[in-house]
């Protein structure tokens, strides 16, 4: 190793966080020495946040913890007892497996999921020509985080990708965090886009999460799945001051005539019984949010319910409502797609030689590849599901079928790996470039190659090429080069560089001026703001969305919330022995009246149980939590675990009102104590 031949390479941190940190890695004659953050990037300002600090200096960079070489399986399902064969083998097997499907035109029991170990354009989403040229069974991946969301969104407004600029926060006197916390899921957000905003910050949030304690001038701790009923209670104080922006109604909206009814009776008291929130706070956040300047930062916790699309369309009623868009300084922001930049995802995808193919839910999972009616071969790449999806026990089940034929695609030996035929080891996001488009600043950032691949692992592009050539598929988009992908998206966009000095800039800004939401109106039928969709009540949904709250829990359960922790991203990093001893013991943060009410302390070990399983957990006695309520950080890796389970263990599939997305914070579990127990 010589320091003479040092080079600092900018790269992007690829992972699925509205940071999208520029990085620099440190690399000693091709070895890399150390990744740090890129001082120069506006975002990170030369710091990673402590998981990626960790993990990218850990197990990310050592190759005895990759997967290395393609292995096929040697012992039971589960086991992980592999032996190492050469890619030529690895992908005969596989084309020899998938070839009879094909002939036989059952191409939708090849079913496959995927989600977001990178959000890199070419590699989270270049795969899926692959799958859906065959005519493959999708496993939604939205489905199992923020489809709900999308959908309610795309009602209303016609587009889930079009946030306000975050540039534009300068301009506004109220920023509303409603379901989101930066502090873990956005940490540099968090604390330069936050905290150091002379804005009147109002966190709504039923766990009290570091960034209601730490940026927020007002903390609305409502109960869990009473979100639509706030927004609702918000309209009605915005209206019973004369603060609803008639005028914006009349040009933008579309069908508000039609909850005016509703606003009336959510008056602050009705407001303050459903919600549990304080009627004056009510009062005192109506009166700031709707003045104005206002933005709303919706994040994905409240749409995780099972009114969860509800609230997303109650809270686009309070947004229509009082006008506040169109203007610097006001709009919401679930996300801001590549679109934003005028990056067309088909040209990763090339939707263009897509068969008709099926999709079918997350929560739906276990049901489908339990039956061999719906799923003779699974592929998983760039997710863990056994980590992440709902009814973990029965889809541990179902991978155990002997007839069904799997292959993963991975760069760590997962929970999912384990019961995989075939493991195909896929490069990770240092070596090989990419581009990641930010889903909340409108910029543009390299991922560049900074190292080889350890052993013979591969990009995922590069992995569904060879597949593609080895079941003789002609179609020549299965074969593009990462190269002419690289140039056609770049093309897209107003950048004028190529990969090349977009690599020695790491990251870009695309807009001389803050970008307006929605430069080019609203994508729904009438062209304005759907408050009354037609399409809505056409998917048999209520027609307007509606004042709800869900009922506090009876009978002694909890609530069980499972947001994201500060020491994972959704399941990545949950293998690095650092990682690990952050995270401790499973814990279950439970509200001091719940634990008394128990004789529970800190330290002692209870379950976690309802229909769907049981979870053993180490109780932190903790006014995160509400009365009621519990929080489990997911993300765990249930071969970590003593009890070889997660959060998930306890998530039945159960789903949300839109979008068939999962309603994993609607969860409902018994405590029970070991006391009890005996
Ligand atoms: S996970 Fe997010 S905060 Fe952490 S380094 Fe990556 S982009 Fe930055």
């Amino acid at each position: 190793m010589s320091k003479e031949n040092r080079k600092f390479i900018k790269t992007t941190c690829p992972r699925d966080c509205y940071d999208a940190c520029g990085m620099v890695a440190a690399v000693d004659d091709g070895q890399v020495r150390k990744v740090l953050g890129d001082p120069d990037h506006h975002v990170a300002k030369g710091v990673l946040c402590g998981k990626c600090a960790i993990a990218y200096n850990g197990v990310w960079r050592q190759p005895d913890r990759r997967l290395t070489q393609p292995l096929k399986r040697v012992g039971k399902k589960g086991e992980a007892a592999f032996e190492p064969i050469s890619w030529d083998e690895a992908l005969e097997t596989v084309a020899g497996r998938l070839k009879p499907l094909l002939e036989e035109k059952r191409n939708e029991t090849i079913v496959h999921a995927h989600y977001t170990g990178t959000v890199g354009l070419i590699a989270g989403w270049y795969p899926l020509r692959f799958f859906s040229h065959i005519g493959a069974t999708e496993i939604d991946p939205d489905t199992v985080c923020n489809k709900a969301g999308h959908v309610a969104l795309e009602y209303t407004v016609g587009d889930s990708l079009d946030g306000f600029d975050p540039e534009t926060a300068k301009d506004a006197a109220t920023i509303l965090v409603w379901g989101a916390n930066p502090s873990h899921s956005a940490p540099h957000m968090h604390k330069a886009w936050l905290r150091d905003r002379s804005a009147n910050i109002v966190v709504i949030d039923p766990v009290a999460t570091n960034t209601a304690l730490d940026v927020a001038r007002t903390h609305l701790q409502l109960r869990p799945g009473t979100d639509a009923a706030l927004a609702f209670g918000l309209l009605h104080v915005a209206k019973s001051h004369q603060l609803l922006d008639r005028v914006f109604i009349q040009s933008n909206v579309k069908g508000f005539d039609e909850i005016e009814a509703a606003i009336d009776v959510s008056d602050p008291e009705t407001t303050a019984e459903l919600t549990g929130l304080p009627a004056e706070k009510i009062i005192e956040v109506g009166l700031a949010y709707a003045k104005g300047p206002s933005m709303i930062w919706m994040g994905q916790g409240m749409q995780r319910t099972s009114r969860g699309g509800n609230a997303f369309r109650a809270i686009l009623a309070l947004v229509a409502g009082t006008g506040q868009m169109g203007k610097p300084g006001t709009g919401f922001c679930y996300m801001n797609g590549p679109g934003t930049r005028g990056i067309d995802m088909d040209s990763a995808t090339a939707s263009q030689i897509a068969q008709d193919g099926q999709s079918v839910s997350h929560m739906d999972m276990a049901d489908t590849l339990e039956n061999a009616e719906q799923s003779q071969a699974f592929f998983t790449w760039n997710c863990n599901p056994l980590a992440s999806s709902p009814d973990q026990t029965r889809l541990r089940k179902a991978l155990e079928r002997e007839d069904l034929f799997t292959v993963a695609c991975d760069v760590f030996p997962t929970d999912t790996v384990a019961y995989a035929d075939i493991v195909l080891p896929a490069a990770s996001f240092l070596e090989f470039n990419d581009i990641v488009a930010p889903y909340f600043h409108h910029t543009l950032s390299a991922q560049v190659k900074i190292q080889e691949a350890p052993g013979e692992a591969l990009p995922n592009q590069e992995i569904f090429r060879r597949l593609a050539s080895k079941l003789e598929l002609e179609e020549p988009l299965l074969f593009e080069s990462d190269e002419v992908l690289l140039s056609r998206i770049l093309a897209m966009t107003s950048y004028e560089g190529d990969f090349a000095t977009l690599s020695e800039a790491g990251t870009v800004q695309l807009f001389d001026e803050p970008r307006m939401q929605f430069p080019d109106g609203f994508a729904t039928p009438s062209g304005k703001i759907e408050i009354a969709s037609a399409a809505a009540e056409a998917d048999g949904l209520p027609r307007v969305p509606e004042p709800h709250a869900d009922k506090p829990t009876e009978g002694g359960r909890l609530r069980i919330v499972s947001p994201a922790s500060k020491w994972q991203m959704n399941s990545s990093y949950a293998n690095d022995p650092g990682i690990q001893e952050q995270i401790g013991a499973i814990a279950l943060h439970l509200h001091p009246q719940d634990a008394e009410a128990r004789n529970l302390s800190t330290g002692d070990v209870a379950t976690l149980t309802n229909e769907a399983g049981e979870l053993p957990v180490t109780i932190d006695v903790s006014e995160i939590a509400q009365p009621g309520m519990g929080v489990v950080y997911k993300g765990r890796w249930p071969n970590a675990e003593p009890s070889a389970s997660n959060i998930n263990v306890l998530h039945k599939g159960a789903k949300s009102d839109i979008g068939e997305a999962t309603c994993v914070h609607s969860l409902e579990a018994e405590l029970v104590t070991r006391e009890a127990a005996e």
